[in-house]
């Protein structure tokens, strides 16, 4: 600024361009020094052992992000090294999600198993070179001689006493299938005393005789993560190879692997980044996974599950996703972000996209007592006022009606501008009426019905007459069409519930999480929605269609109610 106040114009400059995070001043440095020849190669990762997650889509976001940013490539790749606990199924959700995100992939999907040969060669060479050896020990023995951070580690009595011969021979026959699982392993021998545990002689491959989804029974040596992935990012030309932050004091091993394979110049670098938290969910795939085996989701794709396929069907878009990757950003610092701030960006997109339409969630009758019996009007009714060009509908108004049941009030307070005896009310893009009389349980004091006479001069729109304090959104009961409506609510109702100490996540899900309405009453213009159409519900919040409706049932999820709590801790001064 300068003396006035004023900002200079340099100041507008930098103003007006958004400032680079970390890993894009890295990759612009890069770029300047030519490092990798102007060429900017990311990748995503996923382990196929579970479905993809809203922390995955942050790191998809920036991976893919940085590739279109910069004129780059990306890569998906499968890191399945792991025959154990990987599937075809979770293969195919990752495909359709990343796609869903609306991001693409540079060739084919890799697979860290289209490898497996040449990791098997590199370990031959690393052998050879005296740098990796055959363990007879179990992993019991093992781990019992890793020492602690600030004891050092015992070196295995396999460690010098054979022979690069031997140990050749051994991993051969590892290969082979000639010895049990369990039964040996390979280690680098790289310093049991390192003060970074990952370096005390990791393991490199282990004996599992388990087929591959891929590879079927031709291996019964699989490679470990640590061993297969830096390879896995040079065999691809991988130029950042971006991680979340556990990763860090892996990045030495990373190094010192690349060291006994690179010839040339090219080698990728790791850089890592803060993964995501999000307040009130759990983000592990392990943790997911037993929410679906112990059946307290309906499935990975719950729409109370923080996955994309979860979120997809909750009603959520790409582009509020991607809004949100965006404005979390990313840095090198841990923290939790609110997840109120995940529903405000999907009510901000919903807002201008979705059409405005009328559903009543737990209807109360309402019948106009001087309204022609057998009269059924078209009125006209706006699709979005944010979005003229989304035009207009017609909307049928009758005798019998339904509005919602928490909009009468027998004995209402002061302040409430709904319906009530002797009040009125406007019908939304309709008239206003008058409640007349009403009908109730007399047991239960349940509200029956309610009677009301109409007012022909009112209908609005040009020329509507008077104004009344309340508006409210209405079903004509004739031509409603009956609908389930899915509300969710938070799966946990504590802010951090993987971060209890000595207690499970699972002591905090919200036993309230799913209800179910089944009696809604909803526009007939709702009959043509598709699966995963989304509107809004006036006045309840957005909605959007469930894969499983049908014409004769037609089934809503509750994306978010109106309320946005994050946009009024924004306002607050
Ligand atoms: P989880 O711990 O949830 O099971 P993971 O890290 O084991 O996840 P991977 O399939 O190995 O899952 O992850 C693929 C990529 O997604 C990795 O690069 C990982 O760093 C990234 N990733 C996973 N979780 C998050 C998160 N919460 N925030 C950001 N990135 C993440
Ligand atoms: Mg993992």
């Amino acid at each position: 600024m300068n003396k006035s106040g004023k900002k200079t114009g340099k100041e507008e400059k930098n103003r007006s361009k958004p400032s680079l995070n970390f890993i894009e001043n890295i990759i612009e440095d890069d770029l300047k020094t030519n490092k990798y020849e102007s060429k900017v190669h990311t990748r995503f990762p996923p382990e196929p052992n579970g479905y993809l997650h809203i922390g995955h889509a942050k790191s998809i976001c920036l991976n893919f992000g940085l590739g279109l940013k910069y004129k780059g490539k990306t890569n998906l790749r499968f890191d399945d090294t792991n025959p154990i606990k990987e599937e075809i199924e979770y293969i195919d959700s990752i495909l359709e999600d990343v796609r869903w995100l609306g991001f693409d992939w540079v060739g084919e999907p890799r697979y860290a198993s289209d490898y497996f040969n040449q990791l098997y060669e590199w370990a031959v060479k690393i052998i050879k070179k005296g740098k990796a050896y055959v363990d007879d020990q179990t992993a019991a023995e093992i781990a019992k001689q890793k020492g602690t951070p600030t004891k050092p580690g015992q070196e295995s009595l396999y460690r010098n006493r054979r022979s690069v011969e031997e140990n050749l021979d051994l991993f051969e026959r590892m290969k082979n299938g000639v010895f049990e699982e369990g039964s040996k392993v390979l280690r680098a021998k790289i310093d049991m005393a390192s003060p970074n545990m990952h370096l005390r002689d990791p393991l490199m491959y282990r004996i599992l005789k388990k087929p591959h989804h891929r590879t079927g029974d031709k291996w019964c040596i699989y490679p470990m993560y640590d061993w297969a992935h830096g390879q896995s990012d040079f065999i691809e030309g991988i130029t950042h190879s971006l991680c979340t932050l556990e990763f860090e004091v892996h990045r030495p091993l990373y190094d010192w692997f690349l060291d006994q394979i690179v010839e040339g110049d090219y080698r990728p670098v790791q850089t890592e980044f803060a993964r995501l938290n999000l307040s009130y969910t759990i983000m592990s795939k392990r943790k997911l996974l037993e929410l679906v085996e112990e059946g307290h989701v309906n499935g990975w794709d719950d729409p109370r599950m923080p996955t994309i396929s979860g979120l997809r069907r909750r009603g959520y878009t790409p582009e509020s996703i991607r809004n949100f990757a965006d404005k979390i950003g990313v840095a090198k610092r841990d923290n939790v972000i609110d997840v109120d701030l995940l529903e405000h960006l999907v009510r901000e997109d919903l807002n201008k996209k979705a059409q405005r339409v009328m559903a009543v969630l737990r209807p109360l009758k309402v019948t106009l007592t001087n309204y022609p019996e057998d009269k059924i009007e078209e009125v006209e009714t706006i699709n979005n006022p944010e979005d003229e060009s989304m035009g207009t509908r017609k909307l049928p108004f009758s005798r019998e009606l339904y509005i919602e049941h928490a909009d009468f009030m027998e004995t209402p307070p002061n302040k409430f501008f709904r319906l009530a005896p002797g009040r009125e009310v406007r019908l939304k893009s309709a008239y206003i009426i008058k409640c007349e009389d009403y009908v109730k349980d007399e047991k239960t004091g349940e509200i029956l019905e309610v009677f009301c006479t109409y007012d022909p001069e009112t209908k609005s729109g040009p020329g509507a007459g008077r104004k009344v304090k309340g508006t409210l959104h209405w079903v004509s009961a004739q031509r409603a069409i009956n609908a389930e409506v899915r509300l969710y609510d938070r799966l946990f109702n504590h802010p951090d519930p993987a971060g209890q100490k000595n207690q499970n996540s699972n002591e905090f899900l919200n036993p309230n999480s799913l209800e179910i309405l089944s009696n809604c009453k909803v526009e007939p213009s709702l009959k043509m929605a598709k699966p995963l159409g989304k509107f809004q519900f006036q006045r309840q919040g957005y909605f959007c269609v469930d894969p499983d409706s049908t014409t004769e049932k037609l089934i809503f999820n509750r994306t978010v109610p109106l309320r946005d709590t994050w946009a009024k801790i924004k306002d607050r001064p």
